[in-house]
């Protein structure tokens, strides 16, 4: 693969991320704000992230596996980092979390007695308060004992919503306070900090409001879009009044139609139900989708951008509410969706 030859871009605002993240530590109070970064950040590439937020003062990150954690190791040790593996650890995992600058979280009985019986060491411990995802009983707390337990924390369900299970849920932790060693407890996602300081406790975990979503009206204001796409113009043509553009002939011009072909597609990760939800941009000039996005092609209306040509870039800057509501699909989905034809470019 030759990277400048890469067909299309997804351009990443450092900027921005750092921004969404000090306004969501802000909004945390006194608590400290770590970072999600599964699923190579968001799609985003987990390194440029932890990167970007450690230079900001951002101490705790997370990840979901054991490879995850791997391909951070370098970055974390540089920085002095804390990382954990959100979905513990089994068996075949023992010699990476033994030699990995990355803890566990444990969250059943049996990766509790599996990590004391190694000889332990700093862990943190998932509770369930409520989501039946991961997590040990709250009774379970009395395993503990003499475990290192850095964290104590557990998970909001509905923190997006208003919903009467977020209170039992910081019920739940808060009632934790005290009963085990743990030096910090922890439940708030991104919207779990928007519920207010009450959810904060010693430290938050946001991710999707970091990478430029919102989960919640309240952060709407506080939260910047990250990402934007670029792709190429591939052929520019004149569609004469009465003919069609794409697959199953949606689109008819009314009049002689200046169009653009661009390459980038659903197979990128771009949803094929956006339709106007969607606008590429070209030097000022807004580019509306004509007709069926395409699995590697979309053509654009360039009535308002008459000197662009083969060769240009547009731009598509990623509105993720938006998006997510124009095509049905959830804000996580669209960002991790993003496609792996895309080079990923930090812009600072
Ligand atoms: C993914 C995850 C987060 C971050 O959630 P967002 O909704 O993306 O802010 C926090 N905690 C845990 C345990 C997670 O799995």
């Amino acid at each position: 693969m030759f990277a400048n030859d890469a067909p299309s871009r997804l351009t990443l605002d450092g900027a921005a991320l750092v921004h969404n993240w000090q306004a969501l530590r802000r909004l945390g109070g006194g608590a400290a704000c770590g970072a999600a970064v599964k699923a190579n950040g968001y799609g985003f590439g987990a390194a440029g992230v932890v990167e970007r937020l450690a230079r900001a003062g951002c101490r705790d990150f997370y990840v979901a596996t054991w490879g995850e954690a791997a391909a951070l190791a370098d970055l974390v040790a540089k920085h002095d980092l804390s990382l954990s593996v959100l979905h513990g650890v089994r068996e075949r995992d023992m010699a990476a979390a033994r030699d990995l600058p990355a803890r566990p979280v444990l969250n059943t009985v049996e990766q509790v007695a599996r990590w004391r019986a190694a000889g332990g060491g700093a862990c943190d411990v998932m509770i369930d308060t409520g989501m039946n995802r991961l997590g040990l009983a709250a009774q379970d707390t009395a395993l503990l004992d003499g475990v290192g337990v850095e964290t104590l924390m557990s998970h909001l369900a509905c923190a997006e919503e208003a919903s009467a299970m977020n209170g039992c849920q910081r019920a739940g932790l808060a009632a934790l306070a005290g009963r085990t060693d743990a030096r910090r407890l922890s439940l708030a996602n991104s919207a779990g900090i928007a519920l207010g300081p009450d959810y904060a406790f010693d430290l938050t975990r946001p991710g999707i409001a970091l990478y430029g979503g919102v989960p919640c009206d309240a952060l709407a204001i506080q939260i910047r879009p990250v990402a934007a796409i670029e792709a190429e113009v591939l052929q520019r043509r004149l569609v004469p009044a009465g003919a069609t553009v794409g697959y199953n002939a949606t689109w008819t011009a009314s009049k002689d139609t200046p169009v653009i072909v661009i390459n980038l597609g659903y197979a990128d990760g771009f949803p094929r139900a956006l339709g106007p939800a969607a606008v590429a941009m070209w030097e000022g000039a807004a580019l509306p989708i004509l007709g069926r996005v395409s699995m590697d092609l979309i053509a654009l209306d360039a009535r308002a951008a008459s000197g662009i040509a083969e060769g240009d870039t547009v731009r598509f800057v990623i509105d993720l509410p938006a998006w997510a509501k124009a095509a049905g699909r959830s804000q996580y989905e669209l960002l991790t969706g993003l496609g792996q034809r895309f080079e990923r470019v930090w812009r600072d």
